[in-house]
């Protein structure tokens, strides 16, 4: 199952011109805030008519402007799931999710039902009203009747904005079981690295209406063209697997056939996980580094420097771990001669882990 969008459109101030794919899987819409990615999600959910769009879902046409063919949204199979979860206030959990299965084309077995509730864990809650529920809950009821109302694709503009921290990790596992057990595309919108890197297997990257980089998550992100939508959270993702924990507390990973060291992770050996090496975190040495604290080096050849504001600049480093970035001063990438093709060493002062278990 998939989405093809091509859409043109012009607001006041502001177009979208873009033309993108969405595959199975998490496809995660990256930008800054003004960048048009509501502006998509709205059109895919038919709450406007574009100018110019040819929208399909799998063949099945949603929109397609030149034949002045525009399905109303409750016709699309579309879920979508906004900041807030916009549930009916004076409906029970249960009866939310029903008026999402009444919208089905097909009779929702009671068993799917059972297992989508078990999926979300919102099994305790299916007599109690959305305003007693916290908003990681609310968002959990809200996925369930987008997916009992037999969506074949789901749209999620920041479906976690609105929470804390806490609310938003108590949510994440859900959108990854999403991911990870549901055949059905997702198009989810984010502006955060963290979010993209723990969930995207696919990230298209937004800029002024424009798609400025497209592809598997972990290359989109290590692109120095994407980065000036997110610099801050500039960093590379690696695909590693759990190697072995050792007896002095560590656990080894295997990246590409390097090994890096982590603080011990409750993974189990030969799993996979997914790490994301901030740029902020990685110095580079010309020499192999001797004498350090950091447990983790990559040796590898510079492929691309870009600068980024002020001072900064970007140095992508290709590894045998897969694309590491580096955050250095301009002063340094003097001093050091760095050109590309130059091998060098990167010293890394930490690895996070983006997620156990990738999907894909
Ligand atoms: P994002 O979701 O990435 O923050 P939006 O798609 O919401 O971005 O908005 C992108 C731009 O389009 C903004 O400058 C916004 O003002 C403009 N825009 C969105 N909807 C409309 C509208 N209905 N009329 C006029 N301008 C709009
Ligand atoms: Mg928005």
């Amino acid at each position: 199952m998939s989405l093809h969008v091509d859409l043109k459109h012009r607001f006041r101030d502001f177009a979208v011109d873009l033309d993108f794919e969405v595959p199975e899987g998490i496809t995660v819409l990256f930008g800054r805030s003004g960048s048009g990615k509501s502006t998509v999600i709205r059109a895919i959910a038919g709450l406007f008519k574009p100018d110019h769009a040819r929208i399909s879902l799998d063949g099945r046409v949603l929109c397609d402007s030149e034949a002045k063919l525009f399905l109303p949204p409750h016709k699309r199979r579309v879920g979508t799931i906004f900041q807030d979860a916009r549930l009916f206030p004076h409906l029970t959990v249960a009866q939310n999710l029903d008026f999402g299965r009444r919208f089905s084309r097909r009779d929702v077995p009671e068993r799917e039902v059972a297992q989508m509730v078990e999926m979300l864990g919102i099994g305790a809650l299916l007599e109690r009203r959305p305003d007693g529920l916290s908003g990681g809950e609310q968002q959990r009821v809200a996925i369930g009747r987008a997916l009992l109302s037999g969506a074949e694709l789901i749209l999620a503009d920041e479906p976690l904005a609105a929470l804390d921290e806490g609310r938003k990790a108590e949510i994440l596992p859900y959108f990854e079981r999403l991911r990870d057990e549901i055949a059905i595309p997702v198009l989810y919108v984010s502006h955060s690295p963290a979010e993209v890197a723990r969930l995207a297997t696919t990230v298209i990257a937004l800029e002024a209406g424009r798609v400025i980089g497209e592809g598997a998550a972990d290359l989109v992100l290590s692109d120095p063209a994407v980065l000036p939508v997110g610099t801050a959270g500039a960093g590379a993702l690696l695909r590693a697997t759990v190697h072995a924990h050792h007896a002095d507390g560590l656990t080894e990973l295997s990246a590409g056939g390097a090994a890096l060291f982590l603080p011990h992770l409750e993974t189990p050996v030969g799993h996979p996980v997914r790490l994301r090496i901030a740029a902020q975190d990685v110095m580079l040495s010309l020499d192999r580094p001797t004498g350090l604290s950091a447990l983790n080096i990559l040796s590898g050849v510079v492929s691309q420097i870009s600068p980024t504001q002020g001072a900064g600049v970007l140095v992508v480093l290709d590894t045998d771990a897969g694309r590491v970035l580096s955050q250095v001063t301009r002063r340094s990438v003097a001093a050091l001669n760095l050109r590309e093709g130059v091998r060098c060493h990167a010293v890394i002062k930490t690895v996070s882990i983006a997620r156990d278990n990738i999907g894909a």
